[in-house]
C-alpha cells in the first residue's frame, strides 16, 4: 500500500482504519494526542502505543513529508514558506501575525486552472490537487516551527488563500476542515477559518448547504461582466447573473457575512465609475457584505498592470463608504519579501530552471 500523510484522516476515519486492522478503538484518541497536542513528528515517540501498533502506522503512514526549500522572514513577522512535495513539486505557505492571534494561509492546489490576469498562481497550469493530509500538514509545519522557537505561540487562524481555486478541490477542502476544526485536535474554531473563492457559483450552493460558520470570501475585484472577464476568465463559465443568486442563496441560508475581495488596478477597475457602481450590485446585501480592497502587489509577468495610487484607493474607499458599503483596506503584510501570492514558487520555479 502507498503511504499517505496521517493528517489526512479524520479522527473517525483514523478510528475505522484502526478497527479494521485489528487494534483497539481507543488507539485513535491517543495517536491525535500525540500528533496534535505533543505534537511530536515521528510514530516511535509515541510512547504509549505497543510496538505492533508503531510498526504499522509507520508501514501505511508518513507524518512529515514537506521539506523546507525556502523560509523568509519579513521585519513585520510574517514568515513565508517554500515547501517541496514528496513528488518535487512545490508549494507556499504564509504565516502573519495580526492582533488579534497568528493566522496561516495554506495551498490547494499545484499551480492554478482559473488563470486570473494578474495573479502569480495562475501563470502555471493546476499540475494536481493536494490532499486534506498535505494542506493539514502545513499548517503543522508552521506549527513546529513555532514550537521549536519555544514561545508556546499557536495558529489560532486559517486563510484558504494560497496557491489554487480551493473550490476546485471541494471534498479534500472539507476534510481539511473537518480535521483542523476537531476539538481532540487542532481545534480551530469555524469561525476563525476563511476560505477564498473565485466566484465557482455551483460550488457555493454546496457550500451553503455544509451548515457550517466558515467564512466565505469571494474574490470580485469588477462590478460588471465586461470588467470582470477581462481580469478574470472564470467570469465567462460564472457570470455574475450566475455568481449573485449563488451568493444571495449563500446569504440567506446562513445569514452570515461575506468578504468581497476587489484588487484594485490602476485605470483599470479603480474609478470612481466602477465604485458607484459596486456599491449598486451590493446594495441589496449591503447588511451582509466587507468589501475588502486589495492594493495590488505587482508581479514581474503581468507588466500591464500597476499598483492604484494611495488618491484614487482613498475616493475608492470613500465612495463606497457613503453609499453605506462596508469595506477596508486590507494591510499588506511582508511586503519586503515575496508576499504576492504564488511568487516565491514562480521565481523559484524560473530559478531552477534556468539551472538545469
Ligand atoms: N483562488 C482563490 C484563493 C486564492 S487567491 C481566489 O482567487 O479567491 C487569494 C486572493 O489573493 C484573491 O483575492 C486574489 O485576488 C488575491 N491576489 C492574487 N494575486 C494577487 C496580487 N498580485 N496582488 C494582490 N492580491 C492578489
Ligand atoms: Fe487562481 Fe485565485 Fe490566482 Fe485566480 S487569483 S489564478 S483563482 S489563485
Amino acid at each position: 500500500m502507498e503511504k499517505k500523510s496521517i493528517y489526512g484522516l479524520t479522527l473517525e476515519q483514523l478510528t475505522s482504519w484502526l478497527i479494521e486492522q485489528g487494534q483497539k478503538k481507543f488507539r485513535a484518541a491517543q495517536i491525535w494526542d500525540w500528533l496534535y497536542k505533543k505534537r511530536v513528528t515521528d510514530f516511535s515517540q509515541m510512547k504509549n502505543l505497543n510496538p505492533g501498533c508503531i510498526q504499522l502506522l509507520e508501514e501505511s503512514f508518513f507524518i512529515q513529508s514537506l521539506k523546507e526549500e525556502v523560509v523568509q522572514k519579513s521585519e513585520d513577522g510574517t514568515i513565508k514558506f517554500l515547501f517541496k512535495l514528496e513528488d518535487g513539486n512545490l508549494i507556499e505557505t504564509v504565516l502573519m501575525r495580526f492582533n488579534y492571534g497568528l493566522s496561516v494561509c495554506v495551498t490547494t492546489q499545484v499551480g492554478c486552472n482559473i488563470g486570473c490576469t494578474f495573479c502569480a498562481s495562475g501563470l502555471l497550469k493546476k499540475n494536481r490537487d493536494l490532499s486534506s493530509g498535505e494542506i493539514v500538514e502545513q499548517i503543522m509545519n508552521v506549527q513546529h516551527h513555532l514550537d521549536q522557537v519555544g514561545k508556546d505561540e499557536r495558529v489560532s487562524h486559517i486563510v484558504v488563500m494560497g496557491i489554487g481555486e480551493p473550490f476546485d478541490n471541494y471534498p479534500n477542502m472539507m476534510d481539511f476542515f473537518r480535521v483542523i476544526n476537531d476539538q481532540k485536535g487542532l481545534s480551530i474554531g469555524a469561525r476563525h477559518i476563511t476560505v477564498s473563492t473565485s466566484g465557482l457559483a455551483n460550488k457555493i450552493y454546496d457550500f451553503a448547504d455544509e451548515n457550517l460558520q466558515i467564512n466565505l470570501a469571494v474574490s470580485l475585484h469588477a462590478p460588471t461582466n465586461e470588467l470582470r472577464t477581462q481580469i478574470m476568465k472564470v467570469n465567462k463559465a460564472y457570470p455574475l447573473e450566475k455568481l449573485m443568486p449563488a451568493i444571495d442563496y449563500y446569504l440567506e441560508k446562513t445569514n452570515r457575512r461575506i468578504t468581497f475581495e476587489y484588487i484594485l488596478l490602476k485605470d483599470v477597475n479603480d474609478h470612481k465609475e466602477e465604485a458607484i457602481q459596486l456599491a449598486n450590485l451590493l446594495s441589496n446585501k449591503r447588511h451582509l457584505s466587507y468589501v475588502n480592497l486589495i492594493p495590488y502587489n505587482p508581479v514581474d509577468e503581468h507588466n500591464q498592470y500597476e499598483r492604484s495610487t494611495k488618491k484614487a484607493i482613498l475616493e475608492f474607499y470613500e465612495t463606497l463608504m457613503k453609499r453605506g458599503i462596508n469595506c477596508g483596506v486590507r494591510v499588506e503584510q511582508g511586503s519586503d519579501i515575496d508576499a504576492a501570492c504564488g511568487q516565491l514558487r514562480s521565481k523559484q520555479i524560473k530559478k531552477d530552471k534556468a539551472r538545469s
